[in-house]
């Protein structure tokens, strides 16, 4: 049992700690106001090797660990506490990793270099109108025409829609649709690399807007409507009647990188608590003399460490699975401790910026005090993105009880 990080991670994440507090600390908060990340900071993030950092060298990837992945999304959202850089981080190193794993040779070669080097977006276009959770009941039909597939149907609240089709030179997603009938259910869907921007060209027959979304402004949230995009036969990812096991895949590799997204975003909201708590004085003494304010940070201190405990366990987990290839460990083995983790970081990450806004005060409700961009920003996290609360916990009900038991 050893709790602490090796050599070579306690240096990237020292040279992380220099290079982000130069180069995204002083611009995230305009980049919430603004709505937008700057291109160069992708390509700059790119150049530092914090996309696709557990994608083998050979496909452009920096053949690391995702316990380095998650110890970058943690500080790229301590450093950025409204969270839009570590989510363009987090899905870029986690459905980019998909691809790597089931998609065949040409895909691989088109997307996983020109993520890595930040001149691209890979992301995932599960969720439909009709309900997110339930993807079994997915409608969005791949009907197959020679060597090619025509899609129809519709995505929504799918992250990444702008930086994919109009900021960088390559944008795309996983798509789960259906090539087989709805009574098949999941065992119906597949996954398709759906490029929708390569060079600039956008691919005919498909649509895309941006939802007004309240928080994580940076990096946008939209629709992708099908009208019959064709697909080529060689973008099926993991084989035909695969899809919904290929996302679920997906979804186990990326939660536990959400988790410590949250995570660095509490821990930014901690240190303004505990920095307040310190220099407000009443009744003659700093207000941390008083447990009705110090208390509760005690508590969100404690449960940001357990929750960090989990994350890093999912994602030494993930190491064993993927990068060292343990015999006898299945990618399903993750299941639990992805879910688990997100569930834990996500509640953590909602109380941490609860008890540092009772600690400012009214100060909190000023817009310079800048807590609630990362207020908003985590509640992505808590109603939906990456997987609906409560689908966690049934996860993690589910792997405890027994799948007889917990349908
Ligand atoms: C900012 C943001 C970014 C997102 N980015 C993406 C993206 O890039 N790609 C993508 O595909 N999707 C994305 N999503 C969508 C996300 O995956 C969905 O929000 C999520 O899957 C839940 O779906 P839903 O919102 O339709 O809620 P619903 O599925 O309609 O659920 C509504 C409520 O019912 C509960 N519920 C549902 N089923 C059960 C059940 N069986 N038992 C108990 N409770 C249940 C849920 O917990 C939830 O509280 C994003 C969402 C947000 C908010």
């Amino acid at each position: 049992m050893d709790f602490s990080l090796g050599r070579e991670e306690e240096l990237f994440r020292e040279s992380l700690r220099d290079f982000l507090s130069k180069r995204l600390s002083p611009i995230w908060e305009s980049i919430d106001e603004e709505g937008k990340i700057p291109t160069e900071l992708i390509r700059d993030f790119g150049s530092q090797g914090l996309f696709g950092i557990p994608i083998p060298e050979e496909y452009g990837g920096q053949g690391a660990t995702f316990t380095m992945a998650a110890i970058a999304v943690e500080e790229i959202a301590y450093h950025d506490p409204s969270m839009a850089t570590a989510v363009l981080t987090l899905l870029n190193n986690a459905w980019p990793y998909v691809l790597y794993l089931h998609a065949n040779e040409e895909v691989k070669g088109e997307v996983l270099p020109k993520v890595a080097a930040g001149r691209g977006f890979f992301g995932i276009a599960s969720t439909e109108p009709q309900g997110g959770s339930d993807v079994a009941a997915f409608k969005t039909s791949a009907l197959r025409e020679g060597d090619k597939y025509k899609v129809y149907g519709e995505k929504i609240y799918v992250s990444g829609i702008r930086e994919a089709m109009e900021q960088l030179e390559l944008g795309g997603w996983l798509l789960i649709a259906r090539t087989g009938s709805m009574e098949e259910r999941h065992k119906g869907l597949s996954a398709l690399a759906l490029i929708g921007n390569s060079n600039g060209v956008h691919i005919e027959g498909l649509k895309y807007s941006s939802l007004n979304t309240i928080g994580r402004h940076g990096i946008s949230t939209g629709i992708l409507t099908l009208e019959g995009a064709e697909v080529p036969r060689s973008h099926l990812v993991g084989g035909e009647g695969k899809g919904f096991y290929v996302a679920m895949e997906g979804f186990n590799v990326a939660r536990p990188l959400v988790a410590a997204a949250n995570i660095g975003a509490a821990r930014w909201a901690l240190e303004q608590a505990v920095q307040w708590s310190r220099n407000r004085v009443l009744f003659e003494k700093p207000i941390a003399a008083f447990q009705g304010v110090s208390f509760p940070l005690a508590e969100v201190s404690v449960e940001i460490e357990a929750a960090s405990l989990l994350i890093y366990k999912a994602a030494w987990l993930a190491d064993r699975i993927y990068v060292k290839k343990e015999p006898g460990l299945k990618p399903i083995d993750l299941a639990y401790y992805a879910a688990a983790a997100k569930m834990k970081a996500v509640e953590t990450a909602f109380k941490a910026f609860e008890v540092a806004m009772k600690t400012l005060g009214g100060l909190s409700y000023i817009k310079e005090t800048k807590l609630y961009r990362g207020l908003l920003g985590m509640m992505s996290y808590m109603v939906g993105a990456e997987g609906a609360h409560n689908i966690m916990k049934y996860i993690v009900a589910r792997e405890l009880i027994g799948k007889e038991y917990v349908k």
